[in-house]
């Protein structure tokens, strides 16, 4: 090939008669395999040639000349550059090499000759300054963007996509040098990035095995174009190519990458490129043109920035020398590398290019956007298109400019983003796993325990608000119980999750659905939906239960002793007012007031009277007979007011406990239950209801967790389930903290529990699914639209009330009950008891009474005991009759005849 160049050179220099135009040579160091560089060449030649000669009038003809650099002959470039200098050249191109371009750069600058670079060389500015440090004069120009722009762009990118840990990986240290501004826009210890060089050998799993448990899902790769999908193909068979990851790759050929290769890709891939496709298009239509006798068809996607760059070079300098040329003719001399002598053209011709700015040469619009360059000979200005692999093509979704290096301009609107989503949703099957709890999930009936997963197995309020959303995306689900049975508790110790999260990270679901709360802990690790559902902690507890009141309720506002005191007292105070009576003058009467000197006095102070005045006090009634004597009056004023006190006590105790039934329970708040140690408390173990408490900063909740922790034996239940059996079965001793909605629903179920207080706190059920999952818009969106519809509260009417079959609580008889202020009969049944008893015992003393009488009569009158008994019976029983004989005997004798008139 190098023999066919040379031989191309003498051939073109030979056509350079006087009378022909002279031969203006350049000079091309190339890599091996750079075919479609030296088409490039080839085609621009032949249309600078061809064309543009006579277009432009060009009284020269260009004369390219290759050298291809093997990588075992580096030490010679200087010779061929010497050789190529020897020969009168214009201008270098290349070569692509970093250790081969430090000879030929030092050369050119040293020889003041243009050399135009098109690799990344991020030492290109420290030699560029070497020169600049002993000359005004610049002479390398490098097309490849200057690193401090490109990784301008990629910072904005990063910025823009809200990426705030990710993980760069990079096949050697010019990858970070590229990504130095995206680094400089970090803090320095910032722990959310990671970076993981890939290692010579060619298998990097156990790298990205390590990336995959790490959880990074933002990945910038920063490789070569073609090995690409080698690396993301080891990144897929390990799982860090899936559906959550997003991907940025740094490389400018990115999008010559056949993505196909790679087999179905779910993965967010973002690229940038630099050529604009219309110009590369027109470009390679020109190529054809030239090259339509050698039938060479070149790709127009496959295009390479290196192609392109070298292209856009070239058009630089001939635009540039046929301007220059134009004015005043160029000359360009042999030169050698033994006396140092500089160029006669290099001078006017680097000083004229960055003054160029060019934004269309002789060859036309530059491929790789316009060509500006600072005062280093780096390229500056700088027009990218953000690209995104869309179904195994790319789509520009937004253009960044140098111009405006902070922002991207979005050529996608978000409707158009939101339809696409929506879109992709369409027939797509979502994993949901979930836990059994109903009203949320429960197995249907007649379902064995055993089964874990299946659509046809569950009901409950999870899979309906499923089948809600997948109703508006035509999407389907499929259900599955988490194994754990847990909602998702993070062990500082092992640094793992465990149920419903655990799963999701371990990509096992798409989405988690039941009374999942969404807290800050587990933000962090995966991504929740709009809450479908809003509550607060609150606490259970058992309705204190109305025991019916008790016969001798009554008796209940004084205590037995107090009762038994009074007994006594009433009979001492009897006692002592019969003694002092008798002790007191003044209680000894005359019995015939009428008669002024009695021979008798007389006391009415018998036992029996002391028993009736200190009982008719106690009674509130007063008595006929009172004490005279002030001692006696003392003792009875004493019991007045000893009665006095008493009464009023038993009267407004007997009130209290009378509509002590009507009152709520014993406790009222978060803060009462805090307050005491009666009524033990807890929550569910491991749930976000622990968490509040463990992390709360308010004093009140602290001292409860301190309370719950230290308690023993534990408070904690492993299921809410488990917390409602205790609360029902410790009868008000015990009380459960939950979540409003759940206790909402077990309110309805079991009759005897209620809620008590307010919500301690506000937070919401949502859908988690892995971060960066791309339908959590769609999911979002889908329950905003089931709220606005009511759906949602119509789904918690049917699973809260109709589904809530156990609902047997007849809520209206007990809320007429409460309403009602009256005193049944049980509440004074005693008193009613107290009378029939106190009039049986009278009867029964009548009749004793009678008995004795009769008996009496009949010992007296010495008459039967019958007969007197038959007499006195029947008089009692004469109702009419209203008088009666003071001597027995009388009424005895008036019976006897009234009897022999009847004979
Ligand atoms: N919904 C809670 C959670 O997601 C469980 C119940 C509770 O902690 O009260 O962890």
């Amino acid at each position: 090939m190098a023999t066919f160049s040379i031989l191309f050179l003498i051939l073109l220099e030979a056509c350079a008669s006087p009378e022909n135009p002279k031969a203006l040579k350049v000079a091309f160091f190339l890599n091996e395999n750079a075919a479609l560089d030296e088409l490039a060449i080839t085609s621009a030649t032949n249309y600078i040639n061809n064309y543009a000669a006579t277009q432009y009038a060009l009284n020269f003809v260009l004369a390219p000349r290759i050298y291809r650099i093997k990588k075992s002959e580096i030490y010679n470039v200087g010779n061929l550059a010497c050789d190529a200098l020897r020969e009168g050249i214009a201008a270098i191109f290349g070569p692509e090499n970093g250790e081969a371009n430090e000879i030929i750069q030092s050369m050119a600058l040293s020889l003041e000759i243009p050399q135009f670079q098109t690799f990344w060389n991020p030492n290109f500015a420290t030699y560029a300054g070497l020169g600049t440090a002993n000359k005004k004069e610049i002479f390398n120009f490098n097309l490849y963007p200057s690193p401090s722009v490109l990784s301008k762009a990629f910072a904005t990118l990063v910025r823009e996509n809200d990426w705030r840990s990710y993980t760069i990986i990079y096949e050697n240290d010019d990858g970070l040098v590229r990504l130095q501004e995206v680094l400089k826009a970090l803090s320095p210890n910032n722990p959310l990035v990671t970076y993981r060089k890939l290692g010579p050998e060619p298998d990097h799993r156990p790298v990205f095995k390590e990336i995959v448990a790490s959880g990074a899902l933002h990945i910038i790769l920063d490789c070569e174009a073609d090995h690409t999908i080698d690396i993301l193909s080891q990144a897929k068979e390990v799982k860090l190519f899936e559906e959550y990851h997003t991907y940025l790759l740094t490389s400018l050929d990115a999008y010559t990458i056949d993505f196909r290769q790679l087999g179905e890709i779910k993965t967010n891939v973002s690229i940038v490129r630099m050529l604009d496709q219309k110009v590369v298009d027109t470009v390679i239509g020109n190529w054809e043109l030239v090259d339509s006798e050698r039938k060479l068809k070149i790709p127009n996607k496959l295009i390479k920035v290196k192609t392109a760059f070298l292209f856009d070079a070239l058009n630089l300098f001939i635009t540039a020398y046929s301007n220059l040329d134009q004015e005043q003719e160029m000359d360009v001399r042999p030169q050698s590398c033994d006396t140092n002598e500089i160029s006669s053209h290099g001078y006017r011709l680097s000083a004229f290019i960055p003054l160029l700015n060019m934004t269309k040469g002789m060859l036309g619009e530059p491929i790789s956007g316009s060509l500006n360059f600072n005062s280093l000979g780096q390229r500056v200005s700088l027009k990218l298109e953000v690209l995104e692999l869309r179904k195994d093509e790319f789509r520009v979704t937004g253009i960044w400019d140098s111009g405006t290096p902070h922002s991207i301009y979005s050529t996608i609107t978000s409707a158009d983003r939101e339809k696409e989503l929506e879109q992709q949703l369409k027939g797509r099957t979502f994993r949901v796993v979930s836990r059994i709890y109903p009203p949320y999930l429960s197995r249907k009936p007649g379902i064995d325990s055993s089964v874990m997963s299946g659509n046809n197995a569950f009901e409950g309020y999870a899979m309906d608000l499923m089948k809600g959303i997948c109703e508006l995306y035509e999407c389907n689900y499929v259900f599955e119980l988490v194994p754990d049975n847990n909602y998702g508790k993070y062990d500082p110790k092992t640094k793992e999750w465990n149920g419903l999260i655990r799963h999701l990270l371990d990509r096992k679901a798409d989405l988690a659905i039941c009374d999942l709360t969404t807290t800050y802990e587990r933000r962090k690790a995966v991504d929740f939906s709009n809450p479908f559902m809003t509550l607060g902690i609150s606490i259970l507890y058992t309705k204190i239960v109305k025991e019916p009141p008790d016969l001798l309720a009554f008796t209940n506002p004084l205590s037995l002793h107090v009762w038994l005191y009074m007994v006594t007292a009433y009979m001492v105070i009897s006692m002592i007012i019969f003694l002092v009576a008798r002790l007191n003058p003044n209680e000894w009467e005359n019995p015939h007031p009428c008669n002024p000197n009695p021979e008798e006095l007389e006391n009415i102070w018998n036992i029996k009277n002391c028993f009736w005045l200190t009982l008719g006090s106690i009674m509130q009634q007063g008595c006929d007979i009172l004490p005279k004597g002030i001692s006696t009056r003392m003792v009875a004023g004493m019991w007045w007011f000893f009665t006095l006190i008493m009464i009023s006590c038993y009267t407004a105790n007997l009130a209290a406990f009378l509509t002590q039934s009507r009152m709520g329970p014993t406790i009222q708040s978060a803060e009462d239950l805090a307050a005491q140690t009666k009524i033990k408390y807890g929550c569910l173990k491991d749930g976000a209801t622990a968490s509040f408490f463990r992390d709360t900063n308010v004093t009140t909740y602290h001292k409860m967790w301190v309370a719950m922790e230290t308690a023993d034996p534990s408070v904690f239940e492993t299921s809410n389930d488990d917390g409602v059996k205790r609360v029902i079965s410790k009868k008000g001793k015990y009380a459960f903290l939950m979540e409003s909605s759940s206790i909402e629903y077990e309110v309805e179920k079991h009759c005897e529990l209620v809620q008590v207080g307010n919500r301690l706190d506000t937070k919401g059920y949502g859908i988690a699914m892995p971060t960066n999952a791309p339908y959590r818009t769609s999911i979002n969106q889908a329950i905003l639209k089931m709220q606005e519809m009511g759906r949602l509260q119509r789904l918690k009417e049917k699973w809260w009330k109709e589904k809530n079959k156990a609902n047997t609580c007849k809520k209206d008889e007990d809320s007429k009950t409460d309403s009602a202020n009256e005193l049944s009969l049980a509440h004074v049944g005693g008193v009613f008891v107290v009378l029939v008893v106190g009039m049986s015992i009278a009867m029964v003393i009548a009749v004793c009474e009678f008995l004795w009488h009769v008996r009496k009569i009949a010992v007296t009158q010495h008459v039967a005991l019958k007969e007197v008994f038959l007499k006195e019976l029947r008089f009692a029983m004469d109702i009419w009759c209203r008088q009666k004989p003071a001597n027995p005997a009388a009424n005895l004798n008036l019976s006897r005849e009234t009897l022999r008139q009847g004979d």
